[in-house]
């Protein structure tokens, strides 16, 4: 859960009732449709989403590269409709990095600040520490065109973060590069938020990446917010089926609820066992809803457990076992186990099994 502290801090961006639209008539596209979302100062927010929701329009905006069809852009309480991009106190960082190849790293981190009319002495000064602050001292007089992937994207976060933004916006910054280098560049994107307390929109399409690095995330789908929340949040208490679908790896039962008070539901799952789920924010009362639960929060027992099935395959993972089970009931369960040094999971194809889920580990999706 977020700490009270964090939900005081003071809103930095804010999308209010965003509508952009692409085209006209018939074949006119929604690209965001009524999006609102309030970023806070010093945060580091994610817009998770698959290929084409619309995170890179919503940047766009935010940026003032596009104009809203409807609703508005504010950047400390106030509308920024007013203010081309280069007068936003916020800068982007780009896939692609866009760095200036004839130049050298200092003058590429140095440009932005050229641009703004900063006295020399200030700039060199500016550029040093930028420097130092991606560690990239010992490359500064190295062309740009002779440096490696790593090396751009540090210069190239060198050259946003140079003139102090209020807010820097990352467009999938470290898709480029390869597996090692982006989980390296996660952390020091994440030191370097840290270190300079600039509010980082960040935008991806892995999961992975959004739950290790966000203070928040809003994950989007077809050009609308589906949730907000911390990764603990999104993880734990996906709100819709999109959600628990995209993030990680879940399971669905349908359930019939038989009581609803104070965010909990009691239901009864198709094996008849009842037990007791939380409830998705903004769930209208049914008779019949949708379970989520995770596979950690589920283990196989050779009796008992609210549901039964036949063990369909076992799939060693190192650290754990992903049991996939046939439910008797109806459908494919996945349970996933720490593995002990001990012994093996002592569950094999064929096995007739019980699944016990853990307490408090069900959740009910409202749609
Ligand atoms: P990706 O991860 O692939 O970049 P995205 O979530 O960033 O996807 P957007 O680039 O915001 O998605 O695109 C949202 C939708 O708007 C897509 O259907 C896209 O084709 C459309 N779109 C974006 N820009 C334009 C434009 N200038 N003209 C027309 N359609 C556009």
């Amino acid at each position: 859960p977020e700490p009270a502290a964090a939900q005081d801090k003071r809103v930095a961006i804010e999308a209010r009732n965003i509508v952009k639209q692409f085209g006209e008539g018939p074949s006119a596209l929604r690209a965001l449709d009524n999006v609102s979302i309030a970023i806070r100062e010093n945060e580091f927010f994610t817009l998770l989403g698959p290929s084409g929701c619309g995170k890179t329009t919503l940047l766009r905006l935010i940026a003032g590269f596009e104009y809203p069809t409807e609703g508005a852009i504010l950047l400390d309480g106030a509308d920024i409709a007013g203010l081309p991009p280069f007068k936003r106190p916020i800068n982007t960082v780009f896939q692609s990095y866009a760095l200036f190849p004839h130049l050298t790293v200092s003058e590429n981190i140095a440009f932005g600040l050229q641009m703004l009319g900063r006295p020399k002495g200030e700039i060199a000064g500016r550029v040093a520490e930028m420097l130092k602050l991606v560690h990239m001292d010992e490359m500064a007089h190295r062309r740009t065109d002779q440096i490696s992937g790593g090396q751009a994207q540090r210069v190239a976060l060198a050259r946003a973060l140079a003139p102090a933004p209020k807010v820097l916006l990352l467009d999938e910054p470290l898709s480029a590069l390869d597996y090692k280098l982006r989980k390296e560049m996660q952390i020091e994107l994440k030191r370097l938020q840290h270190e300079t307390g600039i509010t980082f929109v960040f935008v991806t399409h892995d999961q992975e990446e959004a739950l290790t690095m966000s203070d928040r995330i809003a994950v989007m789908s077809k050009g609308k917010v589906r949730q907000v929340g911390s990764p603990w949040d999104i993880y734990d208490k996906p709100a819709e089926r999109f959600v628990a679908d995209f993030i990680g790896e879940t399971n669905f039962l349908t359930a019939a609820v038989t009581g609803l008070s104070n965010g909990v539901a009691h239901v009864t799952l198709k094996s008849g066992a009842q037990i007791v789920a939380t409830v998705a924010e903004g769930f209208q009362p049914k008779a019949e809803a949708t379970i989520v639960v995770r596979p950690e929060h589920a283990r196989a027992v050779p009796q008992g457990g609210q549901l039964s099935g036949t063990v369909e395959n076992v799939v060693y993972f190192g650290t754990d076992t992903h049991i996939h089970v046939r439910l008797a009931e109806d459908g494919l369960f996945t349970v996933r186990q720490q593995n002990s040094r001990a012994q093996s999971c002592g569950f094999a194809v064929g096995d007739r099994v019980g699944i016990e889920i853990a307490a408090d580990a069900a959740q009910v999706l409202r749609d």
